[in-house]
C-alpha cells in the first residue's frame, strides 16, 4: 500500500552524522527529529536542520524516548554513536522503533572475528593477522580489545621488540596482532540501495588523527627524546578524491562485501544502506581493508552539500544522510518501507 512520506518521521541522535541526516530528511520533506541532550541541543538548533527535538538526560536515556518515536512513526537512523551509546545488542534486542539497516549486521561488524570472516568470504585483501608473537617477521600493529581511538596501539619489527613494548600493557586483556601495511589510508563511503538492488560510491575521505597526524611536525630526534606514544584519536576528516582508474576495483570488492552479506546468520536482508570499508592503499595501490562500518560513517561528513561523485549522478545536492532519507521516502511511497527496516 502507498504511503504519504509526511505522515512518518525520521530521527537520530544528536552527534555522529546527524547534521547531515537531518539535513537531508528536511531537504526530502520529511519530519526530522532530533534527539538531543541539554548539551548538545544548541548545534542542532543552530543549524535549523530539525523540525522537532526531543531532549533526554542522556543517550544511554534512548528508550525513554523510544515510545514517543514509535508513536509518530519515526524511522530511527543508527550511526556509530548510535551503536556505541546503545550497543548492538540492545538494537537488536530491545529495539522496537522502525530501524533502517540490517541490525543483525551491526554485530558482525563489531567483532574482529566475525568481521574477519565477513570480509574474507567477500574475497577482500586484509591485512595478515599473527597467531602469536614468535611469528612477527615484519612490521605490525598490536590492536587492544575495546580500545577507543586506536590509543595505545604500538607498532613492532620483532618477537623481541613485541615483548619489550608489551611490558608497559600488562593491564589490557586482548589484543590482536596484525600486519602493519605502510600506504596511504583510505575510507570508501557506500551506500547500497535496497529499492534498485544497486551500490553507490558516495565519497572518500581520510582521517585527521591525533597525535599520529602531527609526529611528521617534529624532527624524529625530538620524537625520540619527548618519549611520545602513537595514539589515533579522531578529530575530523579529510575528503579524498581517488585515482580515477581505482574505481572499478572500488565497486568490485563493494558488490562482494553486499553478496557476502546475505549469506551471514542472522542477517536476513544482508547489507544495506550506508556503509565504509577502510584500509590501506599500499604502493603496488592493494586496498588492505583493516575494517568495515556498516552503518553512515562520519568520514561522509564535508559532503554534506554532496561530493564530487554525488555530483555526477545527482546533478543536485546529495549528501548520504540525504541519500538515506530518499531512499525511506522512495519506498514510503512505493509501498516498500518494510523492505528497508530489518
Ligand atoms: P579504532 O577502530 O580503534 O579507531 P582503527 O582500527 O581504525 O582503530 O585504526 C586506527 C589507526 O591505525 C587508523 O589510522 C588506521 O589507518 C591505522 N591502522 C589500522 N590498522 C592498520 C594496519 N593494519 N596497517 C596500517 N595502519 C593501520
Amino acid at each position: 500500500m502507498t504511503q504519504n512520506p509526511k505522515d512518518f518521521a525520521i530521527a537520530t541522535i544528536g552527534s555522529h552524522t546527524a547534521l547531515q541526516i537531518l539535513k537531508g530528511a528536511k531537504d526530502e520533506g520529511m519530519h526530522a527529529i532530533a534527539l538531543c541532550t541539554p548539551e548538545t541541543r544548541r548545534v542542532y538548533e543552530s543549524y535549523g536542520v530539525a523540525d522537532e527535538i526531543i531532549e533526554l538526560p542522556s543517550y544511554k536515556d534512548y528508550f525513554s524516548v523510544e515510545e514517543q518515536l514509535i508513536q509518530k512513526k519515526a524511522i530511527v537512523i543508527p550511526h556509530g554513536s548510535f551503536v556505541s551509546y546503545l550497543g548492538p545488542e540492545r538494537v537488536k534486542n530491545e529495539m522496537r522503533a522502525m530501524h533502517f539497516g540490517s541490525k543483525g549486521i551491526l554485530e558482525w561488524e563489531s567483532d574482529r572475528r566475525m568481521e574477519k570472516k565477513w570480509l574474507e568470504a567477500a574475497g577482500l585483501n586484509l591485512p595478515r593477522i599473527y597467531d602469536k608473537p614468535e611469528d612477527i617477521d615484519g612490521p605490525v600493529i598490536i590492536k587492544f580489545h575495546g580500545a577507543k581511538g586506536g590509543f595505545g596501539y604500538f607498532i613492532a619489527h620483532s618477537p623481541e621488540e613485541f615483548y619489550e613494548r608489551m611490558k608497559a600493557h600488562t593491564e589490557k586483556d586482548g589484543y590482536v596482532i596484525q600486519e602493519y601495511v605502510v600506504g596511504v589510508p583510505m575510507y570508501v563511503h557506500y551506500f547500497q540501495s535496497p529499492l534498485t538492488g544497486e551500490l553507490e560510491i558516495m565519497s572518500f575521505d581520510k582521517r585527521y588523527e591525533s597525535n599520529a597526524d602531527s609526529i611528521g611536525r617534529i624532527a624524529a630526534k625530538d620524537q625520540l627524546d619527548a618519549n611520545i606514544q602513537t595514539s589515533y584519536t579522531i578529530a575530523g576528516n579529510i575528503p579524498v578524491v581517488v585515482r580515477e582508474s581505482m574505481l572499478p576495483m572500488f565497486f568490485k570488492i563493494g558488490e562482494n562485501v553486499v553478496k557476502a552479506s546475505k549469506d551471514l546468520p542472522g542477517v536476513p536482508k544482508g547489507l544495506f544502506g550506508a556503509f565504509c570499508l577502510e584500509g590501506i592503499i599500499d604502493p603496488q595501490l592493494n586496498f588492505r581493508v583493516f575494517e568495515i562500518s556498516a552503518r553512515i560513517v562520519a568520514g561522509t561528513n564535508p559532503f554534506v552539500n554532496g561530493s564530487p561523485y554525488t555530483w555526477l549522478r545527482y546533478n543536485e545536492p546529495m549528501s548520504t544522510g540525504r541519500r538515506i532519507a530518499r531512499e525511506i521516502r522512495t519506498g514510503i511511497e512505493q509501498g516498500r518501507l518494510e523492505d528497508l527496516i530489518a
